[in-house]
């Protein structure tokens, strides 16, 4: 055990040197006490060394380096941050399940499969910024809603004259569930245009405000889903834009980082691309760190080679080839290429034989952990 920790330490120290992040050392190994201690040059700074007094009693927390390969030396699971992710797309609950809309039954078994299968939601915001924070063993997964159907969010009167949220809307079902299971995460992020979200005017800053203050989030799908691929760029920029800017003014600590690209649709031509990303309209800026297409794949992370930000995959919601239930028996056949956490939202965790499709540009490298 002894030489094989040191193997994947010799890796992480080879890696490291090679990125031309020169910033670790390894102080120190104690197999007994089964923990691995590895410093940043910073700590050891004899500036600050000689200026620090210790005021509190030393910690004995150990290193999250430490806390990962001792989870890995009792489980069964490995972790592999660079695998596969699923950001799946929904659009509305209805009668019948269709290319598009779920039945509430089967958006309640989703739920109950993913619950099941070991995934937990994570934020759009999460998958942004590679802080993924669910337990040693799960699989982050994003659930996304486009269009702002009714059925997305409803109130209802009951009996007594008091208006609830429906809790056959994706809301009701999503709070009833993850009351239910406070350990399966709350999140979903909706992609709304202007002209009528979630269908009752009147509710509108009421349903916005409730989102924000329960972990949902809000994403830009263009202010009459427009067509990107048939405007020119100040059109496109229009549409971007002018949606940011009617959002604003409803809930001014709303903040649309991501797009979902109406139709699936990028713009035809290279130079109008960029657009997508960034851009201007009145006196309003715009930026989507990330682009989502229609999509019928998961995804990497953004760590991942070749990763682009304008162009992420989604897995669509259904029971046929290349949908949700389909993948999940990819996954279940395939748990090699499955995205699977090591415990520590900071710290990046991957096997070895995967290294090489690490983008190097795109991660601290002090806080990456290559294994066996
Ligand atoms: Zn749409």
């Amino acid at each position: 055990m002894k030489n094989k920790m040191a193997i994947y330490l010799m890796l992480f120290m080879i890696l490291v040197g090679f990125s031309g992040c020169t910033q670790v050392n390894v102080t120190g190994i104690n197999d007994e006490a089964s923990t691995v201690e590895i410093t940043t040059e910073s700590v050891t700074d004899p500036a600050t060394e000689t200026t620090t007094e210790p005021t509190t009693e030393p910690t004995t927390e150990p290193a999250p380096e430490a806390v990962i390969l001792d989870q890995i030396k009792t489980s069964k699971i490995k972790p592999n941050e660079l695998g596969e992710i699923m950001i799946i797309m929904y659009h509305n609950l209805a009668n019948e399940n269709s290319s598009y809309a779920r039945t509430i039954e089967s958006f309640k078994a989703d739920l109950e499969m993913l619950y099941k299968g070991g995934y937990r939601l994570i934020s759009m915001a999460s998958f942004i910024n590679g802080s993924i924070d669910v337990p040693y063993g799960y699989t982050p997964v994003v659930l996304t809603f486009d269009d702002g159907h009714s059925s997305n969010f409803k109130y209802i009167e009951n009996g007594d004259g008091d208006w609830i949220i429906d809790p056959d809307s994706v809301i009701g079902i999503l709070e009833d569930f993850t009351n239910k299971h406070p350990d399966f995460g709350k999140a979903a992020v909706f992609y709304l245009n202007a002209g009528n979200p979630f269908g009752q005017p009147k509710f509108l800053s009421e349903k916005l405000d409730f989102l924000l203050k329960n972990g949902y989030e809000i994403g830009n799908h263009a202010f009459d889903h427009e067509d990107l691929s048939k405007l020119d760029a100040s059109g496109i920029q229009a549409a971007l834009g002018r949606n940011v800017k009617k959002f604003m003014t409803l809930e001014p600590a709303l903040e649309m980082r991501s797009l979902a690209l109406p139709y699936g649709k990028m713009p035809q031509t290279n130079d109008l691309k960029p657009y997508v990303s960034k851009g201007s309209y009145e006196e309003i800026t715009y930026e989507n760190e990330l682009s989502l297409l229609v999509g019928w794949r998961p995804t990497l992370p953004f760590y991942a080679k070749g990763f682009d930000h304008t162009a992420v995959h989604r897995v669509q919601s259904g029971d046929g080839d290349m949908q949700l239930a389909w993948w999940l028996s990819v996954f279940e056949e395939n748990p090699e290429r499955r995205f699977i956490s090591d415990g520590v939202a900071e710290w990046i965790t991957i096997p070895e034989q995967l290294s090489d499709k690490l983008d190097l540009s795109k991660v601290n490298m002090e806080k990456v952990l290559i294994i066996e």
